[in-house]
């Protein structure tokens, strides 16, 4: 950096911070201050994806890392997921004009991913105020859950796809009125020839990054549509839900697509139903609704999955053709001990029921949980309680033992 001569001999010479921030002004005080602080290796990031860039090169070993929450391209908020993705250890200091309780939700964000969120550095920015916080760096790190992610290359992703390696697992949804076992949700999964089967979580960061969701998403609709194509002709004529980032939405010819899919294997498209998840912001939004629209009008069923977690943009989902709701797991699993939690419950159920939307309960573990649901007028559960994701071979065998009265978890 050439803003300042570096001190001699500073505590911090031996740091790498990285500083991933849209605004010019902010990156230069900042990379001025930390230079002046004696900053050993400052590394620059313009937005979220030119931090995970970093963050795969020379900013691996990054010892903090000052974040801001709004950039265009990835936001803050999916930064952190990317971090998480990668186990990282680095201190993560939000630098934001926003809102103390903004913060304290990114706090609880980053500490359920296991992040090490060390403070928020308000503007206008204080040097002090950064050299308590790199004096903190030396403070013992807390323990981290485990995450279970096995690093994967997106070009060892790529080959798996294209070896059809990729194999959705079923989780069945049932009604809470009478137990029918009305579809399955497809979730992805990675049958790794040397690491075994794999969950999402250990590779879509790979797929982010090598730019492979549209071939996953492919894959999956493709085996999911093909499954319940097969399931309709040798046992019950189920419905079928995929999972979709608002982001995979952004191709005009995911209708046709999967018509097509549908036409091929003897679906009606009424069976399909695409659970949507927002992760970081729209940019596309027209594109987004023309999509949705014409997918609405197919008679697929679109949902909106994990209600009450992202943030206020799905608000403005709700004036689309959206069938169905799901409440996230955290509400499910809160709203039993926690009074608050239960009312943001009951008032998103009030919400799905007065938009004539279908609701779906995930996440039931327990007989209490999915009594509360039923009492609250949920119309659908899903959950480990009912049934544990499962491939294709064993959901009719469970379906018969469930229906006989035997949970099967
Ligand atoms: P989701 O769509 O909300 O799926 C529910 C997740 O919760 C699944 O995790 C499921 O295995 C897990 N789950 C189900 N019941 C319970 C329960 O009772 N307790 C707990 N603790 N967990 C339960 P999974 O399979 O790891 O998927 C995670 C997320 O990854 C999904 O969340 C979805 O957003 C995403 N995903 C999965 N498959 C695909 C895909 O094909 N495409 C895209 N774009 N995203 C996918
Ligand atoms: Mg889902
Ligand atoms: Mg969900």
């Amino acid at each position: 950096m050439s803003h300042a001569a570096l001190p001699t001999a500073s505590r911090f010479t031996g740091r790498t911070v990285l500083i991933a921030d849209d605004d010019e002004v902010t990156r230069t005080l900042l990379s001025r201050m930390l230079t002046a602080l004696g900053v050993g290796t400052i590394l620059v990031a313009r937005d979220g994806d030119e931090a995970i860039a970093q963050l795969n090169g020379p900013a691996q070993a990054a010892d903090m890392i000052l974040c801001d929450l709004k950039m265009p391209g990835m936001d803050g908020i999916e930064a952190l997921r990317h971090l998480a993705y990668r186990n990282s250890r680095a201190a993560i200091v939000v630098v934001s004009g926003a809102e103390p309780k903004l913060l304290a939700t990114v706090r609880m964000l980053a500490d359920a991913r296991g992040l090490r969120l060390l403070g928020a550095l308000r503007k206008p920015i204080r040097r002090d105020s950064l050299e308590s916080l790199l004096d903190r760096l030396d403070e013992p790190l807390p323990t981290r859950p485990a995450q279970g992610t096995v690093p994967i290359k997106p070009d060892e992703l790529d080959r798996g796809i294209r070896d059809g390696e990729i194999v959705p697992h079923y989780q069945p949804k049932v009604a809470l009125s009478d137990r029918a076992v009305l579809g399955v949700e497809a979730l992805v999964r990675w049958s790794h020839p040397k690491l075994g089967l794999l969950g999402p979580g250990s590779f879509i960061a790979a797929a982010e990054d090598g730019k492979l969701m549209d071939p996953l998403s492919d894959a999956v609709l493709a085996k999911a549509i093909a499954q319940a194509g097969q399931w309709r002709r040798s046992w019950a004529e189920i419905g079928v839900a995929v999972n979709m980032s608002v982001s995979g939405l952004c191709r005009l010819d995911l209708p046709e697509r999967i018509a097509s899919l549908c036409a091929a294997h003897g679906v009606m498209p009424e069976q399909v139903t695409i659970e949507v998840t927002e992760t970081g912001l729209i940019h596309d939004i027209a594109t987004v609704f023309d999509v949705i629209t014409r997918l609405g009008l197919l008679g697929i069923t679109l949902s909106i999955d994990d209600f009450g977690t992202g943030y206020s943009t799905l608000q403005q989902l709700v004036r689309l053709p959206f069938g169905e709701l799901k409440l996230d797991q955290s509400f499910v699993r809160d709203a039993a001990e926690d009074a608050r939690v239960r009312i943001v419950l009951e008032s998103n159920v009030e919400l799905a029921r007065r938009l004539d939307l279908k609701i779906v309960g995930e996440g039931i573990e327990t007989d209490s949980q999915w009594q509360m649901l039923s009492d609250l007028g949920c119309d659908v559960g899903q959950g480990y309680w009912i049934a544990k994701p499962m491939d294709c071979a064993e959901l009719v065998a469970w379906s018969q033992a469930w229906l006989a009265g035997r949970a099967v978890a």
